[in-house]
């Protein structure tokens, strides 16, 4: 007898009948969302062949450099792609950016100077800027604060930008202002590129001198266009790396900024001109080249589980009617185990690791406890089926990327039936 996927799920991956039922009553309901995903992500890949073909793309960029790296034909390339698809006039795009802590790092380092005040737009930055900022750390650990740069913030005022709230701060003289696209680790919507384009907008009739950065993770490829931000930052083991990037990150913006960065990344005088490849260009490359794609699968995962787990009577972010502008789907448990039994269940779905069981730890840079569920290929890569949460109440799992809408699907039934049999 022929199996199907449902009789064979049930008996490998121990799916009960309601699960099924349910995420089949949830995929259909998902399916206006999936086609503007799909749509959007037509776009982009129209975006990024038009790029590709523009720079010539071809086997000579995938050379890898070595040493000084001089004249290494696919970085410069990748650079320039990297800035045509982001409307940017310049992009530093490198494997040697760790991370995406260490590239919005080294954008604000880039830009600030000693009496410089930071402003933040969007609330309390992402968990593991407050010690590069110095609102958390050490004195003394070479913080912006270390080196006399003031830092104040405007909190979001009912999950928008406050305008007024801007304005205000920004009276006694800002130099620059951040802004985090995505929710990062906290209960609140993400903001749309229109909305971040207004306020760098407000923003610049206040003082044009005004430096807009946007901490763009997790945002790529997600609507029809990124935030015309003076510098936009990311990570390339998210969005823009497609699964295939090992590691990296970019900063891509203003020309003269980008500059800056290469400077701050490299050093002074030398810049983007330097720095081996090492074989990494492929796939950069491909991963951009695939990154429209990939971003549109996270997006259908990201959709399918919040209306799984909005049947299953849990609040979740975004809801099916609310925008979305990360690959990001949050998940209010309310319960310790909860949390830790959803996440236990997508670790289950993932393709390396799933013997392991995940437990909460104390992860580098983050205040509390942390528990993540991750089976990537690259580790960490937050585009690949993931999942994670701070320990604190009210206990919400964030559940992002997918390689492949198949297996997230397969990730989340499981989880979803952890999380069912954890109740029960
Ligand atoms: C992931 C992320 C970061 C930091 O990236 P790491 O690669 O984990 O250092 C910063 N901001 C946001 C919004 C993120 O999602």
């Amino acid at each position: 007898m022929e199996m199907d996927f449902e009789s064979y799920v049930k008996s490998q991956f121990g799916i009960g009948d309601e699960i099924i039922r349910l995420a089949g009553e949830a995929e259909q309901s998902a399916s206006s969302q999936f086609a503007r995903i799909d749509e959007i992500a037509l776009l982009g890949q129209a975006k990024v062949l038009s790029a590709f073909a523009d720079n010539r793309i071809s086997e000579a960029h995938f050379a890898p450099t070595s040493g000084y790296g001089y004249d290494d034909l696919g970085r410069d390339a990748i650079d320039a792609v990297y800035a045509q698809v982001f409307g940017c006039e310049d992009a530093l795009v490198r494997h040697n950016i760790i991370s995406g802590t260490h590239a919005i790092s080294t954008a604000l380092f880039a830009v600030l100077r000693p009496g410089d005040v930071l402003l933040a737009a969007t609330g309390k930055p992402y968990d593991t800027l407050e010690e590069v900022i110095g609102i958390g750390g050490k004195a003394g650990d070479g913080s912006l604060a270390d080196f006399g740069v003031a830092y104040q913030q405007v909190e979001l005022k009912d999950g928008r930008i406050d305008l007024e709230g801007l304005a205000k701060a920004m009276e006694g003289g800002v130099k620059a202002v951040l802004f985090q696209r995505s929710r990062g680790y906290a209960w609140r919507p993400t903001l749309s590129v229109r909305e971040i384009d207004e306020a760098i907008a407000f923003v610049k009739r206040q003082n044009p001198d005004t430096i807009c950065i946007v901490d763009n993770c997790y945002g790529e490829f997600v609507e029809r266009s990124e935030p015309a931000a003076d510098l936009l930052v990311g990570s390339l083991i998210k969005n823009p790396g497609g699964g295939l990037a090992q590691t990296g990150g970019y900063i891509a913006g203003k020309r003269k900024l980008v500059e800056l960065a290469a400077y701050r990344l490299t050093s002074v005088g030398i810049g983007k001109e330097a720095g081996a490849s090492l074989g990494q260009n492929r796939n950069m490359l491909q991963g951009f080249f695939m990154a429209p794609h990939t971003v549109a699968q996270a997006l259908r995962a990201a959709c399918l589980c919040g209306a799984v787990f909005a049947r299953m009577g849990f609040d979740v972010s975004p809801s099916a009617h609310e925008h979305r502008g990360d690959i990001i789907q949050a998940v209010k448990f309310g319960k310790k185990e909860l949390l830790i039994a959803f996440c236990q269940g997508i670790q289950k779905g993932a393709p390396v690791d799933s013997f392991v069981s995940p437990e909460p730890w104390d992860m580098p840079g983050y205040a509390d406890q942390v528990i993540m569920a991750a089976g990537a290929f690259v580790q960490g890569a937050s585009i690949e089926l993931s999942a994670d949460g701070p320990i604190r109440a009210p206990y919400i799992g964030y559940m992002q990327g997918a390689l492949t809408y198949e297996s997230a699907k397969i990730g989340i039934l499981t989880a979803a039936q952890r999380v069912a049999d954890a109740m029960a």
